[in-house]
């Protein structure tokens, strides 16, 4: 079977390279004569790659001295029940609801915290952004909390709002090193790794030194209690170290093809390209709004159920997969990270195109 043109939305498409360089450490990783999924975390050689993995994140992200890189578990989900917890000073926080996952995060703060939901875009399906120019911040909030790109709607902020100096913390899961970011406008960003930056079960957490505090509720596990994780350099417990191993040669590879200005330009092409196609066809619509479309996520529909279906079988026959969209929006997604190459999409487009023709349209 040889490799297909992987549209999930994570896990997703790794680079080829780095997948063959794996392969190669595998049984034996340098000298040490054991894979690294066999390296003791304690051991020389995977602080080695942990320090590396990090020195390498924080260079391509170009992270200011005081942030801290923590490589966490859980999943992003996690983090939204740990981002109540180590921020709450007055217990209210302002969430924008953009999406499944922003609406998860506020659902799941509330458990701790007063949250004050001053956007939504659920009137409309989450198909865009709302205006940010108009956001009401309160002045007491610990926190202001967004997810800037929604990967089930295909949608990503196209600015920061202003949150009148108050801490923005931001899931960036889906765009994750996908263009570069001015990390000190954030006071939190976390990342699922698993879309574009290594295998599931890794967390990426930047946070800025002064908001890892011991001052959290005694009700925190310990475990999520970031100053825990700061203070053994991730190592409290056991990590995810295969996963780290990984996501430290995502981010090499990230580097060598250029860093992030590269990735960026990547995939503007990329997604250019599809929404020039989409923006054209007689049968394929996109779903989000033109103003607010995700680099990384594209949604799109026929209209018609069955003619989904059909399609996505047809793309599933031609060696492009997983392109069914998520069930609360129906019709297909097309996640083109930064491990998607160009052809992938130039196929998709072709596919997309011949099946137009085959319905007279
Ligand atoms: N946030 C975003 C933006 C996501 O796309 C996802 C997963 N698709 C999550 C959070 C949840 O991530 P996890 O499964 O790692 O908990």
């Amino acid at each position: 079977m040889a490799r297909v043109f992987n549209f999930g939305p994570g896990p997703a498409c790794l680079p080829l390279e780095v997948l063959e360089e794996v392969k190669r450490e595998l049984p034996e990783y340098l000298d040490t004569g054991m894979s690294v999924m066999e390296l003791s975390h304690r051991s020389r050689d995977f602080d080695k790659i942990l320090h590396a993995s990090s020195d390498s994140l924080r260079r391509l992200m170009n992270i200011p001295e005081g942030y801290r890189i923590l490589f966490l578990q859980g999943g992003a989900s996690l983090q939204f029940s740990a981002v109540p917890m180590n921020l709450m000073k007055n217990g209210v926080a302002d969430y924008i609801v953009t999406g499944y996952w922003a609406k998860k995060a506020a659902l799941e703060a509330a458990r701790y915290i007063r949250v004050n939901v001053i956007a939504s875009s659920e009137d409309k399906n989450f198909s865009y952004i709302p205006n940010l120019s108009t956001l009401n911040i309160s002045s007491d909030v610990d926190y202001v909390y967004i997810c800037q790109n929604n990967t089930i709607y295909g949608t990503r902020f196209p600015f920061l709002p202003d949150t009148r100096g108050k801490v923005l913390v931001s899931d960036v899961s889906s765009m994750f090193l996908s263009e570069p970011m001015d990390v000190s406008r954030y006071g939190v960003i976390f990342a699922g790794a698993q879309k574009n930056a290594g295998p599931a079960g890794v967390v990426i957490l930047i946070v800025r030194g002064d908001l890892i505090s011991d001052d959290v509720p005694s009700f925190t596990p310990t475990l999520l209690k970031w100053k825990t994780q700061a203070d053994s350099d991730s190592l409290y417990n056991t990590p995810n170290c295969f996963g780290i191993y990984v996501c430290g040669k995502v981010f090499n590879w990230i580097e060598k093809m250029g860093g992030l200005k590269e990735m960026k330009e990547r995939n503007e092409k990329k997604a250019q390209f599809l929404y020039d196609y989409l923006d054209h066809s007689h049968l394929f619509k996109g779903t989000a709004d033109k103003d607010s479309r995700s680099l990384m996520n594209v949604t799109f529909v026929t209209g018609d159920e069955a003619l989904d279906k059909e399609f996505i079988a047809f793309c599933d026959a031609n060696g492009l997969k997983n392109l069914k969209g998520h069930r609360t929006v129906g019709g297909m997604r097309a996640s083109i990270y930064n491990a998607m190459p160009y052809e992938g999409v130039e196929k998709l487009v072709l596919v997309m195109e011949s099946f137009e023709r085959a319905h007279h349209l």
